[in-house]
């Protein structure tokens, strides 16, 4: 079928809408008409060559919207339903077979290599293949294209265009705080950077029942709203070089955990932080990653964190 995407032609080439063609769905796959796509750095960094995605190439992996067809094997979905497009992943690897999707071996693979897991693409221009399936959906289309499997159904009455983000900061920060730190009510949390995966951790920790909670940014209006979100210290990291301990102070008497969560934003804050601030950091990052208990010891650097996150 016809579509209308947006698609990058060449390295950092500018988004161009165009018209495009669609590939029928397989017998476990589903085309959702797109109501809405977030756009986050991830696409950015798709455009810009940070994958092995070739070009010409359709990103998007924040997709939500209605079933529009559905493959011949397909029984969880109709025509009709409204759904939120997640990751992909394979289903055979180990941490699949223990239901630790997230950490699917093949994740990478089936997100950012512009294809299918058998390398076939999606998306077509003029009969000439365009690398699409980027997380298994290219969700930058009137329509995309999807497997059953990763389509996440919703609620009619729920506001799908603003769902899709679910599919990426929404279940990184609360999944983050509920499955992976698993923090009791009354324990405190401290949040480095509270853009969309920060504020979605917030939260859940507030439905954790965390307290304090206590936002850490460089933006005046994050912080205004992670306060109104439910923060209820927030501390303006802007020139500062103690906000560990200040965070620490705000959290006593109880023990607190440091549980930043995005690594661009730590990154952006070097400037001002000093070096034992930043490898305090990385360690609980990797513990929170690692779903290692609390207190875990873990030797690493923050070289090492941003390689292998
Ligand atoms: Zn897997
Ligand atoms: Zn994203």
């Amino acid at each position: 079928m016809q579509i209308t995407a947006a698609i990058v032609r060449e390295r950092s080439a500018p988004f161009i809408i165009d018209k495009l063609e669609l590939c029928d769905p397989r017998p476990d796959e589903v085309i959702v008409r797109v109501v809405a796509s977030g756009m986050c750095q991830t696409d950015l960094h798709g455009r810009d060559g940070y994958f092995a995605s070739p070009y010409p190439a359709v990103y998007g992996h924040e997709g939500a919207g209605v079933v529009h067809a559905i493959g011949s094997a397909v029984c969880s979905l109709a025509r009709g339903d409204h759904v939120v497009m997640s990751f992909p992943w394979c289903g055979t690897c180990p941490n699949c077979q223990q239901h630790r999707y997230c950490y699917c071996v093949q994740g990478r693979r089936l997100k950012m290599h512009g294809t299918r897991a058998d390398g076939s693409t999606l998306i077509s221009e003029n009969g000439a293949p365009v690398y699409s399936a980027f997380f298994q959906q290219s969700s930058f289309g009137t329509y995309a294209l999807t497997q059953e499997r990763y389509a996440v159904k919703v609620r009619k009455d729920a506001p799908l265009e603003a769902l899709g983000p679910l599919a990426c900061s929404g279940q990184t920060g609360a999944g983050a705080v509920l499955n992976a730190m698993q923090p009791q009510p009354g324990d405190s949390l401290a949040i480095f950077g509270v853009g969309a995966v920060g504020l979605s951790a917030l939260m859940a920790a507030k439905i954790a029942g965390c307290n304090p909670i206590i936002a850490v940014d460089v933006h005046r209006h994050r912080l205004a709203l992670a306060r109104e979100l439910g923060a209820t210290h927030t501390i303006d990291h802007t020139g500062r070089d103690k906000v560990v301990d200040e965070a620490r102070a705000a959290a006593a008497p109880a023990s607190c955990s440091v549980a930043p969560l995005q690594a661009p934003m730590l990154r952006s804050k070097c400037r001002f932080c000093s070096r034992a601030e930043l490898s305090a950091v990385s360690f609980r990052v990797k513990a929170c990653q690692r779903n290692l208990s609390p207190g875990s010891s873990i030797s690493s650097s923050l070289a090492n964190f941003r390689s292998t996150r």
